[in-house]
């Protein structure tokens, strides 16, 4: 599976990047850094919903592909004002990592490949 680089708020190939991968979905893994970030688990209930679910009209703004790292895809989905960060791994689980409001603390971390590859050691 190749991936394209994309600047775009939203965007049908990211879409179509997330797509191909749904189904092959195992598991549903939250990170505790995301339900310290939340805190408040019906929020984080309907926010896996959201994004793992691919019927409704919300969808074109959740499956922002932003990155290959070993084949685990780094996904943003824009959720109310938050940026929310996660993977599906190379073993095909969902990992919510971050929920971010500030876009320029996101990005910061998005940049940070170390800190990426920790978190992704650490939940896998
Ligand atoms: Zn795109």
């Amino acid at each position: 599976m190749s991936f394209h680089s994309c600047k775009k708020e939203s965007c049908d190939v990211c879409n179509s990047h997330f797509m191909k991968l749904q189904p092959l979905i195992k598991e549903v893994i939250i990170t505790k850094h995301f339900e310290r970030d939340i805190k408040d688990q019906e929020k984080i209930d309907k926010i896996v919903k959201k994004v793992t679910d691919t019927s409704h009209t919300e969808f074109h703004e959740l499956h922002k592909y932003e990155e290959n790292i070993d084949d685990n895809i780094i996904f943003r989905a824009k959720v109310g004002k938050k940026h929310i960060l996660y993977c599906v791994t190379k073993e095909r689980n969902i990992i919510f990592l971050r929920a971010i409001r500030n876009y320029d603390e996101y990005k910061k971390l998005l940049d940070d490949k170390h800190m990426l590859k920790r978190m992704l050691n650490i939940s896998c």
